[in-house]
């Protein structure tokens, strides 16, 4: 049986010396044991819940709240639309969101033409008006190309507004070598019940 279906990995690798968010912790990776006369390889990894490509929940804008657990896998998988706002300079506002028709949204800016490893403070990333907007298109699930759905510095409520009206948001993704158009997401995050969950984000592309 032919398939014509592919699968597009959207996840920044995870290793030591990769760009992370100020404040928040480096990747360390530690080797406790070599493999090798008759011992298996066992490693220990130190990580912030907000590396690479990660939703953030409610537990990070909410002392009292629900972790990464509340997000069902229906709602972070399922058909879902890649729009391109390459074109956008710094702040992605309500106007400058195409018309949609999947509940699912990655954002893909000129964030993804920069280098993963090194964190840029004029990073591309979304208002107040533009998280109103998702939300008012009923979006489960929006995603963009930067460690912060948030411009770093504003005051905007983009965090608040999303999730407290249940939009998943998943920071980091990368698209760089993605195209606009349709896909079927697949984000699996971590199962702990923590403010954020790395992820594993793959698309699949609609033949
Ligand atoms: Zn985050």
């Amino acid at each position: 049986m032919h398939n014509d279906t592919q699968l597009v990995d959207i996840t920044r690798e995870i290793h030591p010396g990769m760009a992370v968010y100020p404040n928040n912790a480096a990747v360390v990776f530690e080797t406790l044991q070599e493999a090798g006369e008759g011992r298996n390889g066992l490693s220990k990894v130190s990580l912030g819940t907000h590396t690479g490509t990660h939703i953030d929940t409610p537990l990070h804008i909410h002392a009292k709240a629900e972790g990464a657990l509340v997000y069902p896998l229906e709602q972070m998988n399922g058909l879902c639309e890649v729009i391109d706002l390459s074109h956008v300079d710094s702040v992605i506002t309500a106007a400058d969101l195409p018309e949609t028709t999947q509940a699912r949204v990655l954002i893909k800016t000129k964030n993804s033409a920069g280098d993963p490893n090194v964190f840029t403070d004029d990073f591309v990333a979304l208002d107040d008006s533009a998280a109103r907007e998702c939300v008012e298109r009923g979006l489960q699930l929006v995603g963009l190309d930067a460690l912060s759905i948030r411009k770093r510095g504003t005051q905007n409520q983009v965090h608040e507004q999303l999730i407290d009206n249940s939009v998943v948001i998943v920071e980091g993704v990368w698209l760089q070598d993605v195209a606009p158009g349709q896909y079927e997401l697949l984000c699996l995050p971590i199962k702990w019940n923590l403010d954020g969950a790395p992820a594993r984000c793959v698309l699949r592309t609609i033949s």
